[in-house]
């Protein structure tokens, strides 16, 4: 695989403090983060291609920091089915989902989540739409950026289905939807696409109708989002 981003700067040595993503704690990121953040990147980026090895050592000194917080970041990715350990070789990529994964991830998503919506939407707290208004900002600042960028909307993405399934005050949806962790492999997939701008304006259509507890506008507006999903994964994997 090529990747389309190899010339572009490092993206953790070079930009500033940042890494708004759910790791960060206290006052900046620490080293756990940046190599979480490091790695996300490129896995989102397909920097590491699906499958590849990644080698604890050289990341390390890419980073130019211990083996230690590396190897906590790849546990993290590894509870998000992003990597995989194996006994002799150490890490590797997932592989890239194939179109039968594709196509039952969403057939479940499709019976759940327009359903969580429309209970979201009655749920709303002051709280909950405080935290959409957040996502809503973090999506915006993100669309048309580096891989860095594009690897944090696909986290924002992922942070507003979450809150839809937990809104939805269904705790066993919440923790089915959970256990998916599809936002991070879907948009592996679809670097090349224009998927964050076109799930942008579907994104805005979800949150209007939560914000406005309309259930059957959100309902609908996931709906759609999930059917636009699915097509914008086969169109990918087809090429692919
Ligand atoms: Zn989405």
């Amino acid at each position: 695989m090529v990747p389309i981003v190899s010339q572009r700067e490092n993206p953790t040595i070079s930009s500033s403090p940042a890494g708004n993503g759910p790791h960060q704690s206290g006052p900046g990121p620490t080293l756990v983060d940046r190599a979480y953040d490091y790695l996300l990147t490129m896995l989102m980026s397909v920097e590491i291609a699906p499958g590849e090895r990644i080698a604890i050592d050289t990341i390390a000194r890419q980073l130019g920091i211990s083996q230690t917080p590396v190897r906590e970041a790849l546990s993290q990715l590894e509870a998000e089915r992003l990597v995989f350990k194996t006994t002799n070789v150490g890490y590797r990529a997932s592989p890239q989902m194939t179109r039968e994964e594709v196509r039952d991830l969403y057939t479940l998503r499709q019976l759940i989540e327009p359903y969580a919506a429309a209970r979201a939407a009655e749920l709303m707290t002051d709280e909950s739409i405080a935290l959409l208004q957040a996502i809503d900002r973090d999506m915006s600042d993100v669309v048309d950026g580096d891989a860095r960028a594009y690897s944090r909307f696909a986290e924002a993405d992922a942070a507003l289905h979450r809150l839809i399934a937990t809104g939805s005050g269904n705790r066993l949806i919440a923790d089915t939807i959970e256990r998916l962790h599809a936002h991070l492999h879907i948009f592996r997939a679809l670097y090349r696409t224009n998927a964050p701008n076109e799930a942008a304006a579907e994104h805005r259509r979800i949150i209007d109708a939560l914000v406005a507890h309309d259930a059957a506008a959100a309902e609908q507006a996931v709906r759609a989002h999930l059917e636009r999903s699915q097509q914008r994964m086969d169109a990918a994997l087809a090429i692919a």
